[in-house]
């Protein structure tokens, strides 16, 4: 028999595709189901996108590129980092790749060794741990508490540093809880770790969907700088998921290795995409940020109805509730609350956040409004 690898085998398929796979089933079936489980927004991408990458089309520009992208595309994305966070990037300290996806699993390729460990805060994405395994490291859970609003404290993270430790993966604002690190969290990494040889691996994908206090990346405190690679990507501020166009920015030394990993892996992304996104910085994107805003106020005054616990959303388009006094089992909840109400959402586990579920408000106000009346329906009959 063949034996494959031990390593694949120990990743498990996202049980957040399974739930949604199941209500898309429904859907088909004919059943009047709401889902609240896209990880996307839901509109189109701007015009002007499109239209660059269709006449870059046109113009024959469908051949392969530099692996690490486009100059000019490297060169607009450093000065909108630097932008809005006074840092001094350029054109050499990006890569850009299939989507914050590919971004971060090339940076975990150009830093981990066999064994070395990673750490992770919980509630964390699903996928960090799945990519820490394929990079062949070890991926450490740090369950952080539901009542500091799942922010990460130094003495969270302290026990479980060792001497295999070489970074920290950081999402603010964060999928699932929303939340946004203030500068004081990142000043507490800073102390934790300034003595040690430890990166941030900061992912700053949803940045732009800060909707009270602002954003903070580790890259403005001087001497987190070069211990920071940041993962970003245009598939959440310009609704542009399916364009896979992600970028990691890091230090010259680690961008040159995380450039040979692209050009190994996937060579350059896809091209015409790559020009379609030289668009995107003269988009408005404030009708975007102002609808997820709307909806966001909207979903905090529906929860008003119900005496469910959540935690206090300022960023991103979710939001993470506690439904441990119903039932612990998430999962469990979540398969009951499919069939029993057509309602998806995603249960917490997911995240490593046992007894919560997140629903996404990256949908229209009747949608939200239909499937949170699900939700109370369902908690008011189990109670
Ligand atoms: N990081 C986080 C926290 C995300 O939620 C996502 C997408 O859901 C990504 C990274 C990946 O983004 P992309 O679609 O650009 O690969």
């Amino acid at each position: 028999m063949i034996l494959l690898s031990k390593i694949v085998k120990s990743i498990q398929p996202s049980i957040t595709l399974e739930l949604n796979s199941k209500a898309i089933e429904m859907e088909k079936a004919g059943e009047d189901v709401v889902k609240l489980t896209a990880g996307e927004p839901d509109f189109i991408t701007p015009k002007e996108i499109i239209e660059n990458a269709y006449k870059a089309m046109l113009e024959g520009k469908t051949k392969y590129t530099d692996s690490a992208g486009i100059y000019e595309l490297r060169e607009k994305i450093a000065n909108f980092i630097n932008k809005s966070r006074g840092t001094d990037y350029n054109a050499n300290n990006i890569v850009v790749s299939n989507g914050g996806k590919q971004a971060l699993y090339n940076t975990l390729l150009a830093l981990l060794n066999p064994g070395d460990e990673v750490i992770l805060l919980d509630p964390a994405w699903v996928s960090y741990e799945a990519q820490i395994k394929l990079a062949r490291g070890i991926p450490i859970h740090v369950p952080l508490k539901f009542k500091n609003n799942f922010i990460p404290k130094a003495s969270d993270i302290k026990p479980y540093l060792s001497e295999r430790t070489k970074a920290i993966i950081i999402n603010s604002p964060n999928n699932p809880t929303g939340v946004v690190y203030s500068k004081e969290t990142f000043l507490e990494l800073y102390e934790l770790i300034k003595d040690k040889n430890i990166y941030i691996i900061s992912d700053e994908v949803y940045e732009k969907l800060v909707f009270e206090g602002e954003f903070f990346s580790p890259t403005q405190i001087d001497e987190l700088r070069e211990k920071t690679i940041i993962i970003n990507a245009f598939s959440k501020t310009w609704s542009m998921t399916g364009w896979r166009v992600g970028y990691s920015v890091a230090p010259l030394t680690i961008s040159k290795e995380i450039k040979k990993i692209q050009s190994h892996i996937a060579s350059n992304i896809n091209t015409p995409a790559q020009y379609g996104s030289l668009a995107a910085f003269d988009v408005d994107i404030n009708y975007y940020i102002n609808k997820f805003n709307e909806r966001r106020k909207f979903v905090l005054n529906k929860m008003k109805e119900s005496d469910l616990e959540y935690i206090y959303p300022k960023g991103a388009f979710y939001l993470f509730i506690n439904i441990s006094k119903y039932d612990n089992n998430d999962l469990n909840f979540a398969n009951q609350l499919l069939k029993t109400k057509k309602l998806a959402v995603i249960p917490g586990s997911g995240f490593g956040a046992k007894g919560f579920i997140r629903i996404s408000y990256a949908t229209s106000t009747e949608m939200i409004e239909k499937g949170l009346n699900r939700l109370f329906e369902y908690v008011n009959g189990v109670k």
